[in-house]
């Protein structure tokens, strides 16, 4: 199954997958993760996405889409994969179609992760991320097992410079004008559903599930 998360920074797109793809049996391929391993190896494509990074702003869609396209090609996930972050812009989305339709196949599925704006700042004011595996944790709302520690692997948390306030009103408002208009474009498809995000993150976990099956 192709299947995209869509939703705002913040609205727990990389929480829920993390455990979605271990359902689906498919890969969390996000693009913002993908962006941070470019960067942290010190490869021209991260060098070139930080400046984007850092002021909130979308990494051009050229750069993105090769960068995407390249990683769906991987034999992992030829039977289908789980996006998140991508694609955050009607250029992206129309591009993935492109490419799809040159193989016959098509997106399976959108799910909408609903959250307020005010519950986006709450989140990513208290948002860390395991170093190693790239887990997010939330100081209040979903914190490690033990402090600065990922359960998973034992990775160090860290929280991230675009999470920083001012940063983040800059990429809600990137949100609204680039990316929420996906929602009409994968209405008119009619593959859209949009769960409530603003829940336990179990119970937004089993409505993602009940909209799969
Ligand atoms: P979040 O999970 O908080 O929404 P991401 O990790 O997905 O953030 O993205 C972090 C940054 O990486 C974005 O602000 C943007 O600069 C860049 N980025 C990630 N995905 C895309 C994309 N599909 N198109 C353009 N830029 C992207
Ligand atoms: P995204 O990938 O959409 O940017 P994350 O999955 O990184 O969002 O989640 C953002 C923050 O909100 C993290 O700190 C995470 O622990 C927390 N979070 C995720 N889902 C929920 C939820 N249902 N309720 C409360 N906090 C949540």
């Amino acid at each position: 199954m192709r299947i995209i998360l869509l939703g705002a920074p913040g609205a727990g797109k990389g929480t829920q997958a993390a455990t979605l793809h271990e359902h689906l049996n498919a890969p969390h391929i996000a693009t913002g993760d993908l962006f941070r391993a470019a960067l942290s190896q010190g490869t021209p494509l991260g060098l070139e996405a930080k400046s984007y990074m850092d002021r909130g702003e979308l990494v051009p869609d050229d750069v993105t889409v090769r960068m995407l396209l390249e990683r769906i090609s991987q034999p992992d996930a030829a039977d289908g994969y789980i996006l998140d972050g991508f694609p955050r812009s009607l250029a992206q989305a129309e591009a993935l179609d492109e490419a799809l339709k040159s193989h016959n196949e098509t997106v399976d599925k959108v799910l909408l992760v609903d959250v307020s704006e005010d519950e986006l700042v709450r989140r990513l004011s208290g948002r860390w991320i395991c170093r190693a595996c790239q887990t997010p944790y939330h100081a209040v709302s979903n914190p490690p097992k033990t402090e600065g520690m990922c359960d998973a692997d034992g990775g160090e948390l860290y929280q991230r410079d675009d999470d920083k306030p001012e940063t983040v009103r800059n990429r809600l408002g990137v949100y609204r004008d680039q990316t929420a208009p996906l929602i009409d474009y994968y209405t008119a498809q009619e593959i859209l559903t949009s769960i409530n995000g603003e829940q336990e993150i179990d119970v937004v976990r089993a409505d993602l599930l009940a909209a799969i099956n």
